[in-house]
């Protein structure tokens, strides 16, 4: 008798393996079809565009930045949207999602801890992970998010769910059908190819932003930058700078890149909207990087013919730099206490914050060389 060694699979998940097929297919086959024979106008199609913002902002803003990381604070009329809008993207509940993801950050890759590992295969992470019961959570009383219990939004929303998830899915496309005059294609865009569309652009996170792109501030886990993929995912695409930093409230650093979720959320700041808005500190970021490119450029190097010269240029190179970073980082924390102290002179403070200005530019400038000394080493 042969003896069948593979492990078992884990039970199906009825419930959300319908949801994807039934909507899914719904999308591929009834929306086409009802479009060739009835046709869609403007105001469909709008509804399924801001329902698809709606649905993916909830969660990029809410779900990600707001409840799973605590990048900022915000007042509860803003809480209370967020619910709103991921309800309407049926991901479970905010204490579920951000449960899942902390442990996500906290054990990346790990597959037989980290809840959607990238290292299971692209279906598995993009949704593999939700159809069977794979049962990854240790945390059954959600003891990883026990600040969140103490949200009266978060809470409501998780004892709820079931109908809050029905009345309002079902309910905003019926009710924009019946204003409109035509219910079935309404509820064909705004209902169903909304939520099929939402959901994958969402998935793409955990899949695609931890297969394509590039790794800039760490190779130690397998998150990609990608800006192609921060447009299609409201600014996650930047997933190698959000694992490296997973509190700031941006993903994005560089105002041309396409962070939306940080626009909106900076937005609200300057509404009042929202507070504590997190930022990495620069030098953070900034020996992080260096850390990587160093990493890249010696590994690059030490596969070159009589190289060793190169590679002690590019270590004083990097070394000059770090020292220029802490230089400023210390004198920064200075400026910064001082600040907060009232025994401190105006010009005394005055003096500390040019020092700080001027540090910052000597390693601005060190930044340059380094960057330009791999440029060119690369290249060579
Ligand atoms: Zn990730
Ligand atoms: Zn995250």
């Amino acid at each position: 008798m042969k003896l069948n060694t593979s492990p078992q699979k884990p039970a199906l998940n009825w419930l959300p393996l319908s949801v994807f097929v039934i909507s899914g297919l719904l999308t591929l086959f009834a929306v086409p079809y009802y479009a060739l024979t009835h046709g869609f106008d403007g105001w469909q199609i709008a509804a399924m565009i801001i329902g698809i913002i709606f649905c993916e902002i909830s969660i990029t803003a809410g779900y990600h930045r707001l409840w799973s990381h605590r990048a900022y604070e915000a007042h509860w009329l803003v809480r209370l949207f967020f619910a709103i809008g991921g309800t309407y993207a049926v991901q479970n509940t905010i204490l579920h999602w951000s449960s899942d993801h902390r442990i996500h950050h906290r054990h990346v890759d790990n597959n037989d801890k980290d809840p959607y590992s990238a290292k299971r295969g692209f279906w598995y992470s993009h949704m593999g992970w939700m159809i069977r019961d794979y049962d990854l959570n240790p945390n059954k009383e959600f003891e990883n998010c026990k600040d969140l219990k103490k949200d009266p939004i978060v809470m409501f929303q998780h004892k709820h769910y079931l109908p809050l998830v029905l009345s309002i899915n079902f309910g905003i496309p019926i009710l924009l059908g019946l204003w409109h005059g035509d219910l079935i294609g309404m509820m064909l865009l705004a209902g169903v190819a909304r939520l099929t569309i939402s959901h994958h652009l969402t998935f793409f996170i955990n899949s695609l932003a931890h297969v394509w792109g590039s790794q800039p501030y760490s190779d130690k886990n397998t998150s990609r930058d990608n800006p192609l993929i921060a447009l299609l995912t409201f600014g996650e695409g930047y997933h190698n700078y959000h694992h490296s930093f997973q509190r700031d409230y941006r993903n994005a650093l560089r105002w041309w890149q396409y962070d939306p979720t940080k626009w909106l959320i900076r937005s609200l700041y300057f509404v009042g909207l929202a507070k504590n808005l997190y930022r990495t500190p620069l030098e953070y970021i900034e020996i992080e990087r260096a850390q990587m490119l160093l990493k890249n450029t010696t590994s690059k190097l030490s596969r070159r013919f009589q190289s060793e010269a190169l590679i002690q240029r590019l270590h004083e190179e990097y070394d000059m730099l770090i020292n220029n970073i802490n230089e400023f980082a210390r004198v920064k924390r200075q400026w910064m206490e001082a600040r907060k102290s009232s025994m401190i002179e105006a010009y005394d403070l005055e003096a500390l914050n040019e020092k700080v200005e001027t540090l910052k530019a000597n390693f601005l400038e060190q930044k340059k060389n380094w960057l330009n000394f791999n440029a060119r080493v690369a290249m060579a």
